[in-house]
């Protein structure tokens, strides 16, 4: 998982840019852009773009739901204080900016939505709550 990127950096007026490997388009090398990811050495963060990063774990939970919503909960079961607080942190914080990209999702993905209304109907909030915790388990990580 650890690759080395450093080919992926550029500078551009003085600002450094990093590439996101899954899109490849070029963003300033910093939280805005990428998730933060403590175990990179390098820049401290995701090698790939925050929306590529969200696609990301929206398919992996297409792909495997259950394993989603087991770690989603058993993450909740370890330390449920601590996570509904970080949980209420981050969406107060986040509120707007994580409400923006939803509906940026929804315009630049509507025959995704839809596939995915069904599932979202039946499963109701649950689902939109497990999105939530796994938006947020990629700021973990
Ligand atoms: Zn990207």
């Amino acid at each position: 998982m650890a690759k080395k990127q450093n080919k992926n950096y550029r500078k551009n007026n003085d600002i450094l840019e990093k590439q996101c490997n899954i899109c490849l388009m070029w963003f300033s090398c910093n939280s805005e852009y990428f998730y933060i990811n403590k175990s990179n050495k390098t820049d401290g963060l995701y090698p790939y773009c925050k929306k590529c990063a969200s696609n990301k774990v929206i398919e992996k939970y297409k792909i495997d739901p259950e394993q989603y919503k087991k770690r989603a909960k058993k993450q909740h079961e370890k330390s449920p204080e601590y996570f509904a607080q970080k949980h209420k942190k981050y969406w107060n914080k986040n509120k707007e900016k994580a409400s923006q990209r939803a509906r940026d999702f929804r315009k630049n993905n509507p025959d995704r939505i839809s596939k995915y209304s069904k599932s979202w109907k039946k499963n109701g909030a649950i689902v939109k709550n497990i999105l939530k915790i796994l938006v947020l388990i990629v700021d973990y990580c």
